[in-house]
């Protein structure tokens, strides 16, 4: 309602990047209200999500942008990203095509995104651990080149997910507040 957006201090907009089926829509239902669906609906996604977050006495709100699919036909466009101050770049460990994907990710993001935007590499499905690809230190290394903050998360068991989204906007509110 607009009465609870006036006791919001901070308005922070946010996109999830990556391939498709990395798990994306699933990171962000568990992230704001904690559901996970086994079977996704890869063409039927939701613009975004709201989570207000306390940082002391100052009340944040974040609004988290999902890609309806669009990303299968890299048909993203700039609007999606414009007025982002955070990113989150997620693959999936079990397919290494979604990693290597990562750099034309981080290209786009580069071309249309905000110069100082906080952004948080991810790699989801921890939880699928026979028929990981992707080694943990791979996704390190590789955002430590980018200069980017890395964490491996399951939104399936739940795993990091809380922690993934709450760097991102706590550095976030750092850099704006
Ligand atoms: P998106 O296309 O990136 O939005 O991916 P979705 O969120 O739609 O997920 C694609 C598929 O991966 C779905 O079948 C999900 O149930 C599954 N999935 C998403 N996250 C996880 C996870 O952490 N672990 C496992 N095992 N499956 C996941
Ligand atoms: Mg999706």
């Amino acid at each position: 309602s607009s009465l609870y957006d006036d006791e919001c201090d901070y308005l922070f907009k946010m996109v999830l990047i990556g391939d498709s089926a990395v798990g994306k829509s699933n990171l962000l239902s568990r992230f704001t209200k904690d559901e996970f669906r086994l079977d996704s609906k890869p063409t039927i996604g939701v613009e975004f999500a709201y989570r207000n977050i306390k940082f002391g006495d100052k009340m944040a709100k974040a609004q988290i942008w999902d890609t309806a699919g669009q990303e299968r036909f890299r048909a993203i466009t700039s609007s999606y990203y414009r007025g982002a101050l955070g990113a989150m770049v997620v693959y999936d460990i079990t397919r290494w095509q979604t990693f290597e994907n990562v750099k034309k990710w981080l290209h786009e993001l580069r071309e249309y995104g905000n110069r100082d935007m906080v952004i948080v590499l991810v790699g989801n499905k921890s939880d699928l651990v026979d028929s990981r690809v992707v080694n943990a230190a791979d996704g390190q290394s590789f955002a430590q080149l980018e200069d980017l903050c890395f964490m491996e998360t399951s939104a399936k068991d739940n795993l990091n997910v809380e922690d993934a989204f709450l760097h991102m906007i706590t550095k976030i509110f750092e850099i704006a507040s």
